[in-house]
C-alpha cells in the first residue's frame, strides 16, 4: 500500500473534518435524503429533497411528520414493505416504485431506497433515498401512447403488412396480412417468409433482397407486382412495396402487400374482349396475327409445317337479303360453333373478317390439314338453319382454302395464298376445299 498522504491522514484524524465531508456529500447528493425519528419527525432533510418535495430543509426539518410526504395510507405502506423479506431484506426497501406528495399537494412519483437507522442495537429511524422518475414515467407514458399509436394504424391498414427479420422469419403481420393469407387467428409470426411464395418463385425473395439493399434513401422499393401463396395454396396477386431498416443493428424488411386480384381479374377479362369477337366467341384478326407471328417463329426453329384454312360462307349475301341480317348472324354463330367443335385443342379458330374465319393449325401440313377441313364442311353443311319456322330448313356451305407455311413467306403472304385457294374452291362451284399446293401444281403443270 503507499503511504497515506497528508489530507488523508487528517481526514481521518479530525472527526470535525469528517462531518463537514459527509454534510456535503448529503449536500451535493442528486437523490433527496430524509431521515426521521421513530416518531416521525424529520432531522434531515437535503437540497434535491427541497427540489423534488418542495419544502425548504427549514421548512421540514422538526415540522412536519414524515408520513406528511406521502399520500394517505402511503408511509404505512412503505414501512410495512421496510420491514418485510421482500424488497432487499429486512430493515431494506430497494428501487421501491411509489408517489410522495409535494408541498403544494401535487404528487410525484418516486424511486425509493431506505433503512433502518440503528445507535448500537437500538432503531432510532429510519432513512430515505429519493429519486424522482417522473420524467422516465413521462417518456414511457409516450412511448406507450406511440405504440399505441402506431399499433392502431397498423392493425386497421388495409394493405397487409409483413416484417421480416435477419433470419428471415416473419417478426410481426397485420390482421390484413393474417386474413389475406387465409391465416386467420393463427399468428404469421415465426414463419418462414419464403413460405409466402410459390415454390417455383421461391428465389423471389432472395431477389427482393437484393434490390433493397444498398437502394439508398428510404431503401424502398415500389409496385413490384408478384403473386404470394396463401395458406390454402391458393396465389394471390400482389402489388408489392418493399422497405428495408435497420432496427437495433438488425436488418428488418417489411412488405407492404396490396391484392390485386380484383384489378388483374379485370385487366385479364378486358385483355379476352380485345382479342375476342363477340359474336361468335372466337378470337378476332389481331390475335390470329400475334399467335401466327409465333407459330412462324417455331415453324422455323423446330422444321415443323403447319398450316391455316380460309373459310368462307358460301352466297351469304344472298342469305342476308332473304332472311335479314340477324338471321345471317345465326350462320356465323353456327359456324363458330362448329370449328370449336370440329378442331384439336391446340388449333385456334378465329373471326377474321365479316363472314371470313381463318383456323391455325399448328404442326400440321396442308395434307393434314384437309381431313378436319373437310370434316368441317361437311358438318356444317348438315346444320338445319329455319330463319322461317314454318319452311323447310335450309342448308348453308362452306369454301374452304388450305395454305402450308413455307419458309420465307410472311404471315400476309399465307393468308393471301389461303384465300386464292378459297377462292378456287368457289369458282370450281363452291362447297368444297382446295388445297393451295394443288392449284401450284395445276398452274406449274399447265
Ligand atoms: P360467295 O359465295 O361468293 O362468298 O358469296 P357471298 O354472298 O357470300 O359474297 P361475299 O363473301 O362477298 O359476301 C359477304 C357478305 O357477308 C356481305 C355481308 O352482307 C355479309 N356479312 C359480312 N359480315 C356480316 C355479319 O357480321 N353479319 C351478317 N349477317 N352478314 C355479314
Ligand atoms: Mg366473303
Ligand atoms: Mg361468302
Amino acid at each position: 500500500m503507499t503511504p497515506l498522504t497528508d489530507t488523508t491522514a487528517s481526514f481521518l484524524n479530525s472527526p470535525g473534518r469528517r462531518s463537514a465531508f459527509l454534510e456535503n456529500v448529503v449536500g451535493t447528493c442528486p437523490e433527496g435524503i430524509i431521515a426521521n425519528d421513530n416518531e416521525g419527525n424529520i432531522f434531515l432533510f437535503n437540497a434535491s429533497a427541497q427540489r423534488i418535495f418542495g419544502y425548504a430543509p427549514e421548512e421540514a426539518i422538526g415540522k412536519i411528520s414524515a408520513s406528511q410526504l406521502y399520500p394517505p395510507g402511503g408511509a404505512r405502506e412503505v414501512k410495512e414493505y421496510l420491514y418485510s423479506e421482500e424488497y432487499g431484506g429486512r430493515g431494506h426497501l430497494v428501487d421501491f416504485e411509489t408517489e410522495i406528495v409535494r408541498k403544494d399537494g401535487t404528487r410525484v412519483p418516486i424511486r425509493l431506497c431506505c433503512a433502518v437507522l440503528k445507535e448500537n442495537t437500538h432503531e432510532i429511524g429510519m432513512i430515505g433515498f429519493f429519486t424522482d422518475i417522473s420524467g422516465r414515467r413521462a417518456l414511457q407514458e409516450r412511448f406507450l401512447e406511440s405504440e399505441e399509436r402506431f399499433r392502431g394504424i397498423f392493425e386497421s391498414a388495409r394493405d397487409a403488412i409483413i416484417s421480416v427479420g435477419e433470419s428471415g422469419k416473419v417478426v410481426m403481420a397485420n390482421r390484413a396480412a393474417q386474413e389475406l393469407l387465409g391465416y386467420g387467428e393463427e399468428n404469421l409470426s415465426g414463419m418462414e417468409a419464403i413460405r409466402l411464395f410459390p415454390p417455383r418463385f421461391a428465389a423471389y425473395w432472395k431477389e427482393l433482397s437484393v434490390y433493397t439493399s444498398g437502394l439508398g434513401p428510404g431503401n424502398e422499393r415500389r409496385n413490384i407486382e408478384i403473386l404470394i401463396l396463401s395458406k390454402s395454396g391458393a396465389e394471390i396477386p400482389v402489388q408489392l412495396t418493399l422497405a428495408e431498416k435497420i432496427v437495433r443493428g438488425q436488418k428488418i424488411r417489411t412488405a407492404i402487400l396490396r391484392d390485386i386480384s380484383d384489378r388483374k381479374a379485370l385487366e385479364e377479362e378486358l385483355r379476352l374482349q380485345s382479342i375476342t369477337d363477340p359474336l361468335t366467341r372466337l378470337y378476332n384478326r389481331r390475335h390470329f396475327l400475334a399467335l401466327a407471328a409465333k407459330e412462324v417463329e417455331r415453324s422455323c426453329r423446330n422444321r415443323i409445317p403447319f398450316s391455316v384454312l380460309m373459310v368462307d360462307v358460301d352466297h351469304f349475301k344472298q342469305y342476308n337479303d332473304a332472311f335479314g341480317h340477324l338471321e345471317g348472324d345465326k350462320v356465323l354463330v353456327a359456324l363458330g360453333e362448329q370449328i370449336r367443335i370440329n378442331f384439336r385443342t391446340m388449333d385456334t379458330g378465329f373471326r377474321y373478317g365479316g363472314e371470313e374465319f381463318l383456323v391455325l393449325l399448328p404442326e400440321t401440313s396442308s395434307a393434314g390439314a384437309m381431313v378436319p377441313a373437310e370434316r368441317l364442311r361437311i358438318r356444317f353443311s348438315e346444320v338445319p338453319f329455319r330463319p322461317h319456322p314454318d319452311e323447310q330448313p335450309r342448308r348453308v356451305t362452306l369454301s374452304i382454302g388450305i395454305a402450308e407455311f413455307r419458309s420465307g413467306i410472311s404471315v400476309d403472304d399465307l393468308v393471301r395464298a389461303a384465300d386464292q385457294a378459297m377462292y378456287a374452291a368457289k369458282n370450281a362451284g363452291r362447297d368444297r376445299t382446295v388445297d393451295h399446293e394443288h392449284l401450284v401444281a395445276r398452274s406449274e403443270g399447265q
